[in-house]
């Protein structure tokens, strides 16, 4: 092979390996803090998918009567209707701050279909009791496919018992944990496809991102918002960070490239 072709061929795989390795920004909550957004609301949704995040993650309850919404607490409104409790009749015109109502996930999932950038990072709540969790898991994925939205949803939770039904249910799609009470290879072993840890974890466990992709785990980290932890995360090699401020993200990215750094 002449010199220039194999010079080509090796910045063309080490572009490819950087492109491969690059970290995916997922915006906690949607893009909240965008004019005009609130947590968990449509708009920040939208603005998520405008600025090309790779995933914009939401928090997902279902009500008494089966309805499932987005919405990150327990409690909803003014009067901290319990929602697991509630009818959805009772908490259908609660505001959020950027004056929609608190949305529905099937509201949630049309938007969802007209994102060109943006795939959902789907959290489901933990209920009072297993039951409660296991129907609201069954209701969500039975959405999410009826829909046409299995490869545009990854699906997370605190509870083993919701992400242990996700992988009996929705074997292909991917299935994150999020507590700090598993280890990588604990989590594998129960077939969840990776881990999503607090940073601090990643702090006190730096060798656990190479061990989760060893064993094949994506590695995602929450909430990581200052530049400092940022690079931080970056530098660990983590797949996807989530945060509240993905612009910021976004820019300290670009210019790690710029410096060649990956
Ligand atoms: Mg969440």
């Amino acid at each position: 092979m002449k010199r220039k072709n194999l010079l080509a061929l090796l910045a063309f795989l080490v572009a490819t390996a950087a492109l491969s390795a690059q970290t995916q920004v997922i915006a906690h909550r949607g893009y909240w803090r965008a004019p005009g957004a609130a947590q968990n609301s449509i708009v920040s949704l939208q603005r998520a998918d405008q600025i090309k995040c790779f995933g914009s993650e939401c928090d997902v309850l279902q009500t008494r009567d089966g309805v499932l919404v987005v919405h990150h607490d327990a409690h909803i409104g003014p009067d901290k209707i319990l929602i697991e409790e509630a009818d959805y009749d009772q908490i259908k015109d609660i505001a959020l701050s950027n004056g929609e109502t608190v949305p529905t996930l099937q509201q949630y999932l049309k938007e969802l279909k007209k994102c060109k950038n943006t795939l959902l990072v789907l959290e489901i709540k933990e209920h009072s009791t297993d039951q409660k969790m296991l129907r609201a898991t069954r209701d969500i994925v039975k959405m999410v496919n009826r829909m046409g939205l299995k490869k545009k949803v990854y699906y997370i939770s605190f509870m083993p018992t919701i992400c242990d039904e996700l992988v009996r249910i929705a074997p292909k799609s991917q299935v994150a944990y999020l507590s700090n009470q598993m280890t990588p290879r604990q989590v594998k072993e129960r077939g969840y496809t990776g881990v999503d840890f607090h940073y601090s974890q990643f702090q006190k466990n730096p060798l656990w991102v190479r061990e989760c992709h060893e064993l094949g785990l994506n590695v995602n980290v929450w909430t990581v918002n200052t530049e400092e932890l940022m690079n931080q995360m970056l530098d660990l090699g983590v797949d996807f960070i989530t945060t509240d401020y993905p612009e910021v993200l976004q820019k300290v990215i670009f210019e790690r490239k710029l410096h060649g750094i990956f």
